[in-house]
């Protein structure tokens, strides 16, 4: 069940930062620039923590829509994320239009809230860098068409729409991987997929691919997760922590691949700090604030 906005619960935002320290205080210095580090939260900032157990500042929310791309939840707070991964959508959106002017949008399930933390449906998507990524697909005779949502494909490639059929379209998905691998914007942490469209994407791939490279990274990332629904409806992209993040306090989520920069170690008064961030809920905050409240 989605929190019931139009019933907010009767306390102040005031109240609820009072009883969030942490998060309040990475809010002040989200408001202002940020100056001297805070004795509570030491120059955190960005993703802070992990997918599952973090919260962000300094989010930027995805638009409803824009070249190539458009929300799947158009009026869901849920569209704040990294802005390095708000970006790469944003720019992902555009060059597979750029590729193939007939491309339906790309489209964009969950980011994150605001402030970050739990929101509904979702375990990880806490920090700001997590995204759902609806299928390309078209109708059976091969013409492009927006995904009516979250469709289960089979491992024949097809959809079954009550009486009728969608195909998965194995082409636009690969380019869609590709650009992700190649961003400069970000690196790939993860991208959760079940085994059935790992596999056909990677033959398409090792068909068509020059740079094998490139398909071995895929073949890496790529995973269906033991934990969660078999991600045979949508893709979702995990980006990794860069250095200077790590630094403030971005973390985890998964492996550092041998392609991508070492993390600097963190230390111990951090990993501890993060542990109580993680521990407040921000998405109340969010909603509340949205609501009017306080
Ligand atoms: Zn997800």
């Amino acid at each position: 069940m989605s929190t019931d906005r139009t019933n907010p619960p009767k306390r102040t935002l005031r109240t609820i930062t009072a009883k969030l320290p942490l998060l309040a205080s990475l809010m002040l210095l989200n408001v202002g620039c940020i100056g001297a580090p805070n004795a509570l939260a030491p120059g955190l900032h960005g993703s802070i923590g992990m997918p599952h157990s973090g919260v962000q500042t300094e989010a930027i929310e995805l638009p409803q829509r824009g070249d190539g791309f458009v929300r799947f939840r158009p009026h869901s707070p849920t569209y704040w994320g990294n802005p390095r991964l708000v970006g790469a959508i944003q720019d992902v959106g555009r060059t597979m239009l750029q590729k193939s002017p007939e491309t339906a949008p790309l489209v964009v399930g969950d980011l994150s809230g605001r402030y970050g933390g739990k929101i509904p449906r979702h375990n990880s998507h806490r920090t700001g860098r997590d995204v759902d990524l609806l299928f390309y697909m078209t109708t059976p005779a091969g013409a492009p068409i927006r995904t009516p949502g979250f469709v289960p494909v089979g491992n024949d490639g097809l959809a079954e729409i009550g009486t009728e059929y969608l195909r998965f379209d194995v082409e636009r998905n690969w380019l869609l991987l590709r650009e992700l691998l190649t961003s400069h914007m970000i690196e790939v942490q993860w991208l959760f997929i079940s085994r059935d469209l790992e596999a056909m994407l990677i033959d398409y791939a090792l068909a068509r691919e020059t740079d094998l490279d490139l398909v071995w990274q895929a073949e890496t990332v790529m995973l269906q997760p033991g934990d969660s629904a078999p991600h045979d409806d949508h893709v979702h992209l995990r980006i990794a922590c860069r250095p200077d993040e790590a630094v403030y306090g971005c973390e985890g989520g998964g492996p550092r691949w041998e392609w991508q920069p070492p993390l600097p170690r963190i230390e111990t008064p951090l990993a501890e700090l993060l542990v109580q961030i993680a521990k407040e809920d921000p998405y109340e905050i969010q909603i509340l604030a949205e609501a009017g409240g306080g």
